[in-house]
């Protein structure tokens, strides 16, 4: 499963799915794990029956979907790791399949199958976040992305999954 996020119209976007936000709050949401500094809501979704508030570290700029269930347990923290935007959905529309086999689907569906809370053992979150847009072709910082590949091997042993990103 992908996340996108438009900031400018507040709408989450999950797989194929548009979610815009039923509410604009912006809360206080703990720490970033990234900078330590204070992660703020930016907007609050429903999604079948999860509840999902996005937040944004101001330090960093890391933008997270926090997933809960319908009575607010904390199920799942996932890192955005890149903003919605028009060309990007412009790029998938054209290719018309989903390119099922080629590298980049094959990495970024093996990533999107391992629990957010796995990679955040091995990985710090700016990692992830360049694992993933390494993952989808998008630009990522190749200093984050080579100090993941560096722990492959530790989460192989750890979780043994063999990522290759
Ligand atoms: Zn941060």
């Amino acid at each position: 499963m992908s996340y996108g996020y438009d900031p400018e119209n507040n709408i989450l976007y999950i797989g194929a799915d548009q979610v815009p936000a039923y509410d604009i709050e912006s809360n206080e949401m703990g720490a970033c794990s990234a900078c330590g500094a204070s992660l703020l809501s930016i907007s609050y979704h429903s999604f079948g029956d999860k509840l999902i508030i996005v937040d944004k570290c101001p330090g960093c700029n890391s933008i997270y979907a926090d997933i809960y269930n319908n009575d607010w347990t904390w199920l799942d923290g996932i890192a955005i790791s890149h903003f919605f935007s028009e060309k990007d959905q412009a790029g998938n529309d054209s290719s018309g399949t989903m390119e099922e086999g080629s590298d980049v689907s094959k990495s970024l569906k093996l990533l999107n199958s391992i629990p957010m809370n796995q990679l955040q053992t091995i990985f710090s979150p700016a990692e992830i976040n360049a694992m993933f847009a390494r993952a989808k072709g998008d630009e990522c910082v190749r200093q984050y992305l080579y100090n993941a590949r560096k722990k492959y091997g530790s989460f192989d042993d750890v979780f043994g999954i063999t990522i290759d990103v």
